[in-house]
């Protein structure tokens, strides 16, 4: 139940999409006076599926919603989500299938559905449009006030700045206290359409992928299919990787926006000579696929938090999705600040250091997950240490799927709080 304010600060969160969103709401509920500034005209989604894990859903759950988003979609989406790993250049071969653990639920839905889940639960007066924050700059020395300046000549006075506006960020530059120099081409392209499951039964695909996601492996790219609307639309999403320059080594040419629409013949090339499943998969993609040129943030940065400004999600730590797992960590984000915001003990005088712990929990286990995804791009892509031996692919996936979704979130806090007592930031030996 949301509760009346009882905090002497305010904050502002920068950016709407799922990390913000679900920021504000948890800060409305512990009752922390919060204003949300997104620089489009509305909450928007792209049109695609997200895959979000049961870590993910864990924090769903302790928010308050996780029943707001099963209300979207038919109950069965909430279940153990396996994996099952196809040999890509043969004929419905599979490799191996990850059984995830039964406790393991994760959630497979469309983008957009999730956003209608969640943006009625936001009271309207808090949300604010077509505000492009621009910069951040602190009010006359000794205040604790900041004040976002927007790119439409308005400003909001705060006292605190979340930024959850996306590798993109304007806020991240507050926070490295420099120029932004860490937004880096991943040399991962992705392809990406939705295709209805009936088309591609049509096609002669063969590979089962209403109930589990798929994922076709092969040298350098991999395809990953999950279901979502019950099974009735495919989710797809292509991968094609360089592994011989380092991340950050190559931009892309001036002017080549990151995402964009391609005639569909660009993909078909790419998987020339791969199994007849993907073929046929070809045959039902959209004719214009979306290619992403994926950017990661990277090099990590070495904290997530300056003074009273703090990063959340992809404007901390954007990464590859190999393990989908990218919104889930902004969702850890989210949370774990939330929680520590509305705090009874946090008050205006120890912010500075709740913030700090706030960095200092959430940016170890953030950053592991980004390495991990990396990883765990290569494996599926064969250049591993273990090539394309299945026992070696499996051992390796379970690892980092177990590191990501096995996570108990609720001690993170209960850290969280015990090294603010221990800083003497928190003083009550009981709350
Ligand atoms: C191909 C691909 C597949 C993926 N699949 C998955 C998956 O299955 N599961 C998963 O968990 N993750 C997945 N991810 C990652 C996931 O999409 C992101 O981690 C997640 O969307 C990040 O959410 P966010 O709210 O932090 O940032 P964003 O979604 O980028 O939202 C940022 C918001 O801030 C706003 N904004 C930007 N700049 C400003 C500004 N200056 N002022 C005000 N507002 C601003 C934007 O308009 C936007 O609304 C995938 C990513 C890719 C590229």
């Amino acid at each position: 139940m949301d509760t009346p304010p009882n905090k002497d600060f305010e904050v502002a969160i920068v950016g709407g999409g799922v990390s913000g969103l679900v920021c504000a709401i948890a800060l409305q509920r512990a009752g922390v006076p919060v204003q949300l500034f997104e620089a489009a005209a509305a909450f928007g989604e792209i049109g695609a599926g997200i895959g979000l894990g049961s870590n993910a859903v864990r924090v769903l759950k302790a928010v308050g919603l996780l029943d707001e988003v099963l209300k979207k979609i038919h109950p069965s989406e909430l279940r153990t989500r396996g994996f099952i790993y196809y040999n890509g250049l043969g004929d419905n071969q599979e490799v191996f299938a990850y059984d995830a653990h039964p406790e393991d639920k994760g959630i497979g839905m469309h983008r957009a559905i999730f956003l209608e889940a969640l943006v009625p639960v936001l009271e309207p007066q808090r949300a604010h449009f077509n505000k492009r924050c621009t910069s951040i700059v602190r009010c006359a020395q000794g205040s604790r006030r900041l004040v976002i300046n927007f790119q439409d000549g308005t400003s909001h006075e705060t006292d605190v700045v979340i930024g959850a506006d996306g590798i993109k960020s304007a806020v991240r530059s507050f926070v490295l206290d420099a120029p932004d120099d860490r937004v880096a081409f991943s040399n991962t392209v992705a392809y990406r359409g939705l295709v209805p499951y009936k088309d591609l039964q049509e096609a002669g695909f063969k590979t089962p992928v209403v109930q589990d996601p798929a994922c076709f492996v092969g040298p350098s790219k991999h395809f990953i299919l999950f279901p979502i609307k019950n099974g009735e639309v495919i989710n797809v999403v292509a991968f094609v990787a360089r592994y011989d320059i380092p991340i950050g080594s190559e931009k892309l040419p001036p002017g080549t926006p990151w995402v964009e629409t391609v005639p569909k013949e660009a993909m078909e090339k790419e998987y020339e000579g791969w199994g007849p499943d993907i073929a046929a998969l070809m045959k039902c993609m959209p004719e214009t696929p979306s290619k992403w040129s994926i950017h990661v943030v990277h090099p990590p940065l070495d904290s997530f938090v300056k003074g009273h400004v703090a990063l959340i999600g992809d404007a901390a730590h954007a990464m590859l999705p190999h393990l989908g797992a990218g919104a889930g960590q902004g969702l850890e984000d989210a949370y774990i600040i939330s929680r520590l915001l509305g705090h009874p003990e946090t008050q205006g005088d120890n912010l500075e250091a709740v913030l700090e712990t706030y960095s200092r929990i959430r940016r170890p286990r953030a950053q592991m997950v980004w390495s991990m995804s990396r990883a765990a791009g290569a494996v599926y892509d064969w250049q591993g240490a273990g090539g394309s031996d299945a026992e070696f692919m499996r051992e390796e996936l379970r690892s980092h799927y177990d590191y990501v979704w096995q996570h108990d979130i609720e001690a993170d806090v209960e850290h969280a709080i015990s090294e603010l007592r221990t800083k003497g930031a928190y003083v009550a030996h009981s709350v």
